[in-house]
């Protein structure tokens, strides 16, 4: 049966969905918990400084998702967390806050920390083409009430225990602990990520030193005390004193809260399979005892010279830079989709600015078709061709490749790309139909060539003096949807929005 609406599906929405399920290291194909509708959950940032262009990575994936879902038809819940609280250096439960950090370094109250970063991060995302109406972005602080919740129903069923520090969860209880695995041997040779047994010597051999209570070194905190002679910034009474909770918490708590017990999408980057999401696993699980995530998918890192792109390495990029140098930020969208999720991508700003005029290129060609299409689209295989490719685990460089082989056929007719660009649009979401302002100027050499020779004519028309036949042919062109401009280097055109 059609997994996502009982209305008549169009041919869009009858083509297979399929993703890689990290759980099952598998392709699968997606079938929503309740048929049309899906729920999305991805872990969002930590906002004690700005977002970066890596994070934006990792956004942008959990968009097209959305996007893919939306344009078969389903109606999508997405939640982006907002961590503003607990989350501590390196990952692990010890160390300073890095909130807290953020909030003493810049002189700024925490409110106004959080509030700044996350003002940039939602206007970011604007940026890049996601709509960020539909999204919720819960703060974990508005959450505490439902994390000491989960904490102590997780304490009354036993899978807890209480050290000098805080309450931990028990690993030891939770049998299928570490199930989330699929790093692949590509992302494992970016360097960041490695194998959930290295990751837990790692940080055992970082929490071993802080915390000796602890029973084993995959045990995690839930919730943290605050220390008796110190006042954090950000702390709230409990059952078991004053303190704050695991920075893991927040999200297991969130989704249950906001989405409910069970939920068709949860996204992260790589660095969250081994501790992050395994942890989430540990606690929902264990209070619901059962899954709780259908399909788990997991975003490559965006690299710079080899290294990732992180908060910690200082070596940041950011969307606002983009237009510094006069780089539209969709470019940067378009430079993501041709790289597929899963594969590592290696940021350069020759990449950038290739993306930047292949994107403009590709506006300018898109804008000559809706043109000529007169508004009317004829669907054709070609628009089932590139629905199959995006819904083929998210294929946008497939699809990409050959939306530039359809538009250039001399022998498809401008109605029949019509249709695969509005197939493709709402995926894609690179504004193919909605040019924008800055990609509507040609120079005639851009324009069909129907369009050249009535140029031609005009100029010579117009050096000739014969000014009549000139606004003839200026009107000819304003009926075809361009507008020409005299200028010293020759006659410009931009197409005229209807
Ligand atoms: P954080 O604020 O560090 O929790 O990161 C927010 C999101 O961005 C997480 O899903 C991370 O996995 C993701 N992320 C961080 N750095 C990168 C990167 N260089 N490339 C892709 N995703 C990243
Ligand atoms: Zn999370």
């Amino acid at each position: 049966m059609w997994p996502f609406s009982s209305k008549k599906p169009s041919a869009i929405a009858q083509t297979p969905i399929f993703f890689t399920n990290t759980l099952t290291k598998k392709k699968e194909a997606f079938h929503s918990q309740k048929p049309g509708i899906a729920t999305i959950y991805t872990c969002g940032p930590t906002v004690y400084s700005r977002i970066h262009i890596g994070n934006m990575r990792a956004y942008v994936f959990a968009d097209l998702i959305a996007r893919t879902l939306r344009a078969a038809g389903c109606h999508v819940r997405q939640v982006i967390n907002i961590t503003d609280v607990g989350h501590l250096v390196g990952d692990a439960d010890e160390g300073q806050d890095k909130i807290e950090m953020g909030a003493k370094a810049e002189g700024l109250s925490v409110e106004a920390l959080t509030g700044r970063y996350t003002k940039q991060f939602i206007d970011d995302l604007g940026l890049l083409n996601i709509d960020t109406t539909p999204i919720l972005f819960p703060r974990a602080t508005e959450y505490i009430a439902e994390q000491i919740k989960m904490v102590q129903e997780l304490e009354k069923k036993g899978f807890t225990y209480r050290t000098h520090d805080g309450i931990y969860f028990d690993t030891s209880r939770f049998p299928e602990y570490g199930k989330l695995g699929g790093i692949s041997e590509a992302e494992l040779k970016t360097g960041d990520a490695t194998t959930l047994e290295d990751r837990i010597t790692i940080a055992a051999g970082r929490r071993i030193a802080e915390n000796k209570d602890k029973r084993h070194p995959a045990d995690f905190a839930l919730w943290k005390f605050s220390s008796l002679n110190e006042r954090r910034l950000q702390e709230w009474p409990s059952l078991w004193g004053r303190g704050f909770p695991g920075w893991h918490l927040e999200c297991s708590a969130m989704i249950r809260a906001i989405l409910g017990n069970e939920i068709d999408v949860h996204t992260g980057g790589i660095d969250h399979i081994p501790i992050h999401h395994n942890n989430e696993i540990a606690q929902s699980e264990s209070v619901l005892g059962k899954p709780f995530v259908r399909y788990w998918m997991h975003g490559a890192f965006l690299t710079i010279e080899g290294v990732k792109i992180s908060k910690s390495l200082k070596n940041g990029l950011y969307v606002s830079d983009f237009s510094v140098r006069g780089i539209h930020p969709l470019a940067f969208r378009y430079f993501l989709l041709q790289a597929h999720y899963r594969s590592p991508l290696s940021f350069s700003w020759e990449a950038l600015e290739a993306s930047a005029e292949a994107l403009t290129r590709l506006w300018r060609l898109s804008a000559t078709i809706l043109l000529a299409s007169k508004g009317m689209s004829v669907p054709t295989e070609a628009q089932e061709r590139i629905i199959t490719l995006l819904h083929d685990d998210l294929g946008t460089p497939q699809a990409l490749a050959y939306l530039w082989e359809i538009l250039r056929d001399e022998d498809i007719t401008a109605k029949e790309k019509r249709a695969v660009i509005e197939a493709a649009e709402p995926i894609l979401g690179l504004s193919l139909l909605h040019i924008p302002e800055a990609a509507r100027l040609f120079t005639s050499s851009e324009l069909p060539d129907a369009i050249q020779s009535l140029v031609k004519d005009r100029e010579k028309a117009r050096v000739a003096g014969e000014f009549e036949k000139a606004d003839t042919l200026r009107e000819k062109l304003r009926n075809r949807g361009y507008h020409v401009e005299d200028r010293p280097e020759g006659p410009l055109l931009t197409i005229v929005p209807k």
